[in-house]
């Protein structure tokens, strides 16, 4: 059995800036990738808004980065996946999925989350290409222009009151005949001039050419007419889904998945067990939020093994 003092599970901004932390501390930690390496920002194009990058930098590159200052001070970056978790006592007892045991004295879960999509092909032809998950790190591509956000729920009139800052008109396409999103976030749409919202329509496809985006065409559920709209920026925005699976009887989590944390810090339900960035974000979802965490999420478990004589 592998005796380790802090495994991180996931390589988005959180896990990587939890492991330089925690490497400098001499926690000598060991990171599993994941499913995706690099987490999500490796399938954004520009990233603009990560401070540092005066210029902007690539999503990937910006990922790569992360990597290879947390491999400068030696954390153990491992390919795999974790298959299972016991976080009933300490040590704590995990499986990879190619059949190793490890015993952990703390572990930062940053697992973080994966966007909800329509599910249409015109959408995955066009994802970076005006089809985007996140108005704070695209919605700077189409000043000027006009946009269309789907959902109803605070992200999409939160993603449509951004736009419609930077954007010409913003289409907010919603399948009912009102919102989910709480009173206030709809009087801030309502209040918009600049928001149309298209109630009952859902989108039947993405339309475009080589340079990418230039429209889409909805279907009205209560009439079945077909309508296009002309836009060059297409954000879906109809919820997250956390990447918890793993965790589900181990850790207390919200009613959306989330893992709870106790406010202020990265402490999860289970002393030793720490969860940072988007796997816990319900409300900034961003990659220097997320790396924020990160960083808390190491100091907090540094100390919490300092406290146990164990570090
Ligand atoms: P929600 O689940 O709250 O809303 C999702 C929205 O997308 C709903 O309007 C839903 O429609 C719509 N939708 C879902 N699937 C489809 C589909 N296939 N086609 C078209 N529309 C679809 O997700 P959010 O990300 O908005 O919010 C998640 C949580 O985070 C919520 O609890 C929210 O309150 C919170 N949050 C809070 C913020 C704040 O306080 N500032 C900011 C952002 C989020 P329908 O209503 O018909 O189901």
């Amino acid at each position: 059995m592998e005796k380790v003092k802090c495994l991180i599970i996931g390589s988005g901004p959180a896990g990587y800036t939890a492991a330089i932390y925690a490497a400098r501390a001499d926690l000598k930690p060991v990171l599993y990738e994941g499913m995706q390496p690099g987490g999500q920002l490796t399938i954004t194009t520009e990233v603009d808004n990560f401070p540092g990058y005066p210029e902007g930098v690539m999503g990937p590159a910006l990922m790569q980065d992360l990597r290879k200052q947390a491999l400068r001070f030696n954390t153990d970056v491992r390919p795999g996946l974790i298959s299972e978790v016991d976080f009933s006592k300490r040590p704590f007892h995990i499986k990879t999925d190619d059949g190793k045991d490890i015993e952990a004295l703390t572990v930062i879960v940053a697992t973080g989350a994966t966007a909800n999509w329509l599910g249409l092909d015109s959408e995955k032809k066009y994802n970076g290409q005006g089809v985007s998950a996140c108005a704070t790190c695209d919605g700077f591509f189409y000043r000027n222009q006009d946009v269309a956000v789907v959902g109803g729920g605070d992200t999409a009139c939160e993603e449509a009151c951004y736009l419609a800052g930077l954007c010409s008109k913003v289409y907010m396409v919603v399948r009912r005949d009102q919102l989910r999103a709480s009173k206030a976030m709809q009087e801030r749409v309502f209040s918009n001039p600049k928001i149309e919202i298209l109630w009952n329509h859902v989108t039947k496809e993405i339309v475009g050419d080589e340079d990418g985006v230039n429209g889409a065409v909805l279907t009205n559920v209560k009439t079945g007419e077909e309508k296009k709209i002309d836009v060059m920026g297409f954000f879906v925005a109809i919820g997250h889904t956390p990447n918890t699976k793993l965790f589900n009887g181990q850790l207390e989590l919200h009613e959306t998945g989330h893992i709870k944390t106790k406010p202020g810090t990265t402490q999860t339900s289970v002393e030793g067990v720490f969860a940072a960035g988007d796997v816990q974000d319900l409300h900034y979802r961003q990659a220097i939020t997320s790396a924020g965490t990160g960083c808390m999420a190491a100091i907090e478990a540094e100390r919490f093994l300092t406290d146990h004589n164990e570090k």
